[in-house]
């Protein structure tokens, strides 16, 4: 990664998640930081005041006392040293994000957290404190700005002249202002409250009044408070606090809008489309929200990187605005002259949505539509390349479709789907689409059905491959649908529909039966050292007599329980905590093996790693797809498998399509390793040919040493 430190700067990590602390450590040492960690407060503050370190990741929940107040107390303990405190926040907790900043934070970010992008904040915030420093410097030197340093104190009258004139500073050459009136030191608004305060109007009690001076860049914010004093004068303390304000006004920024764009994000996009439906209900207008999605943009991002991606994703942002801003640019229709509003926002990855105020009808939306399909065809200059991207567009209609923005974004996204559907590069509304689709939909479902009764299910192989020797060790079930007219429906696409419709159950079943009945052949063929690894379903785990269904399966075949993997994704692991637990135990206890699929996609809270009891861990495809041209996802697969070792689990790594990765999975000491290298999902007939063949027809100790793997691509 880019930013080294010179010398190393110290980045101390405070969470009571022994594996959030590991993964975050591995990766700011990877990217050239030193870390130190600490798991709670009475360490934290040891650790502070031994080295006080150049920024402090802070975790709001912790153990005894919380976060807010370790902040406050770091803050006390460094009085004047400018150390950046990071909170980390469950997602979207605006709550505990204005808390933070109250007792000092300097920034926050949130939970699960984007590894890649961690190290590159950090060297943001670094940088920006960096940049802060020096210009507090070059303002000290600043004799303009010396006008108004921090804490100038008054001393004013009965009659609103002023007694004394304290600074902050020790210059004795800056005039005094005793013996000048009120009005002739402080803006209008504030005067006018000393002068009644000093007049003993207002009472005895202190008040606080907010005020700016300066226009544009140059504009600083004060406050001035005011208190009596017993001896009848008024005391005055104005401070400036510019600087307060502008970290408030980031905080604020950063939870509302995207970085990389500008544009509002989901969040607030969400809070302004609430008020423009409230107007536009009382004003009896229509609305039309456009969700937008560029096709084929993960293309974009794979084959140029990311850099590429973020620089179209910004263009494309400034053509959104560029293209539906003068809106009165579509011709209104002639009995209607109101000129529509435009809004456009992020909503993340390449989604974006345009919400019109007040158009006149579907023709005029579609214009706009059209309009930002135009916009889009031109070229755009992203890091060298000269892209066009082509978006989708669904459409939803205020009121028709939805009366409130949830349920708008809900319908604008399936009629973007619909547009995908038919060709992309279009547009679709809700309404004309809706019931086509919902017939493809309703099909699916029953074909899926009338599918597991006619046996159109099949499982495919895809071989594992032990590192350390080279073996085929075992294998994961993949299943595969082969339809009558759609041809091979992959599973990511049936999987959910089954899974909706509570089919996935009896699916699922089946599957675990086909595997240990295989497991049965394999060991009266000389096949008995493979394992097979089947994906489970969450709606599994949660039936009541899962664990005793595989059990069944188990006996019935007299299959060994470790010969028998089950893999469950990351993400799916955390909906439903306890009952998960419970089912992995009883696995447990009986001997079969538990892996965590897809992982580094879902929570990155980990703690729950040493509460659920599993053996293994699959590192997502989506990371070692690009480990030999990214330093970020080299150095995320680097970080989990160190994590993995330390928590003693095994690491596989799936996705091998290369040399080039395998040689980095080797080299960081992953366990094993999965991918279209060793061999795409394959039919049991190919597999077995497979097993037999050469180099993994030889013995386990042979293939040790004189199994290639590179070339064992079938
Ligand atoms: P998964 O469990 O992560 O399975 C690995 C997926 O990666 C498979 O996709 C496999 O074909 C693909 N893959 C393996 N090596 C490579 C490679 O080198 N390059 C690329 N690009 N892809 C590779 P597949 O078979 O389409 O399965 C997709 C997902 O569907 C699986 O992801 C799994 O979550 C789910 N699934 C499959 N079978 C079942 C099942 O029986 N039950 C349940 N609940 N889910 C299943
Ligand atoms: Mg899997
Ligand atoms: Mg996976």
């Amino acid at each position: 990664m880019q930013f080294q430190s010179d010398p190393r700067r110290c980045v101390l990590i405070i969470d009571d998640d022994p594996a959030f602390t590991l993964l975050a450590s591995e990766t700011l040492q990877q990217a050239g930081f030193d870390a130190r960690t600490a798991s709670n407060s009475r360490q934290a503050v040891a650790s502070f005041e031994s080295r006080v370190p150049d920024l402090v990741l802070l975790d709001v929940e912790l153990p005894g006392s919380n976060g807010f107040e370790l902040c406050a107390t770091l803050r006390l303990m460094s009085p004047g040293i400018d150390v950046p405190i990071v909170m980390v926040t469950g997602h979207d907790d605006t709550a505990s994000i204005a808390q933070a900043y109250q007792v000092g934070a300097t920034d926050f970010i949130h939970k699960p957290v984007l590894w890649p992008t961690l190290a590159h904040r950090i060297g943001f915030i670094l940088r920006a404190r960096d940049n802060m420093r020096a210009l507090q410097a070059s303002e000290r030197n600043n004799r303009a700005l010396l006008q108004a340093l921090p804490d100038t104190i008054f001393i004013v009258d009965r009659h609103g002249v002023l007694l004394q004139h304290i600074t902050g500073d020790d210059k004795s050459h800056r005039a005094s202002l005793v013996g000048k009136q009120l009005e002739q030191v402080l803006p209008a608004g504030v005067a006018s409250a000393a002068r009644q305060a000093a007049s003993g109007a207002s009472g005895r009690d202190p008040s606080t009044y907010e005020f700016s001076v300066g226009r544009g860049k140059e504009q600083r914010s004060f406050e001035a408070r005011l208190r009596p004093q017993s001896d009848g004068t008024l005391l005055i303390v104005t401070r400036d606090t510019t600087e307060r304000q502008k970290a408030k006004a980031r905080i604020e920024y950063l939870a509302y809008y995207d970085i990389l764009t500008g544009l509002p994000n989901r969040q607030q996009f969400v809070r302004e489309a609430g008020g423009a439906t409230r107007t536009a209900r009382e004003a009896g207008r229509s609305m039309a929200l456009l969700y937008l999605d560029l096709d084929r943009f993960k293309r974009i991002n794979d084959n140029l990187g990311h850099s590429v991606g973020d620089a179209l994703l910004k263009n494309v942002a400034r053509r959104l605005e560029q293209s539906t801003k003068p809106f009165e640019l579509v011709p209104p229709p002639p009995d209607d002259r109101r000129a529509a509003q435009a809004r456009v926002a992020r909503l993340g990855g390449d989604e974006f949505v345009v919400l019109l105020t007040d158009v006149a009808d579907e023709a005029q939306t579609a214009a706009v539509a059209n309009r930002i399909r135009q916009s889009l065809a031109e070229p755009l200059d992203c890091g060298g390349h000269r892209l066009v991207v082509t978006p989708s567009i669904g459409i939803a209609m205020y009121p028709q479709d939805g009366t409130d923005i949830e349920d708008l974004l809900v319908k604008a996204d399936m009629a973007m789907y619909q547009a995908k559907d038919q060709g992309r590069n279009g547009y679709a509304f809700y309404g004309h689409s809706m019931a086509v689709r919902s017939l493809g939909r309703l099909e699916l479902e029953n074909d899926l059905r009338s599918a597991f009764q006619n046996g159109d299910f099949q499982i495919f192989y895809q071989p594992k491959v032990e590192l350390s020797t080279g073996a085929i060790i075992g294998v994961e079930a993949l299943l595969r649908w082969q339809h009558a007219t759609r041809g091979w429906i992959a599973p990511d696409v049936f999987i959910p529909v089954a899974e909706e419709t509570g089919l996935i159950a009896e699916l699922g079943d089946w599957v675990i039966r086909e595997a240990c009945k295989q497991l049965n052949a394999w060991a009266s063929e000389g096949l008995a050292h493979l394992s097979i690894a089947v994906n489970v379903s969450v709606q599994q785990f949660a039936r009541a007599d899962f664990v005793e269904s595989v059990l069944r399966a188990l006996w019935q075949y007299g299959v060994k329980p470790e010969q028998l993997e089950l893999e469950i994704t990351e993400s799916l692991l955390m909906r439903n905590v306890d009952d998960t637990t419970a089912c992995m135990k009883r696995f447990r206890a009986a001997g079969v093996t538990l892996s965590i699929d897809d992982f580094g996609t879902g929570y990155s809270s980990l703690g729950y790693l040493r509460q659920f009891p599993v053996d293994s861990l699959k590192i997502d495809r989506s990371f070692v797809k690009d480990l030999h041209t990214s330093d970020d996802d080299a150095a995320i697969c680097a970080a989990i498998i160190a994590m993995a070792r330390e928590l003693k689990l095994k690491v596989i790594a799936e996705g091998v399509a290369n040399p080039e990765q395998l040689e980095f999975l080797r080299t960081h000491g992953c366990d094993q390793v999965q991918g279209y290298l060793i061999s795409q999902p394959i039919p049991v007939g190919d597999l077995e040919r497979l097993l037999r063949s050469p180099p993994y027809g030889v013995s386990k100790e042979k293939a040790a040493v004189s199994t290639p793997l590179v070339d064992a691509t079938p």
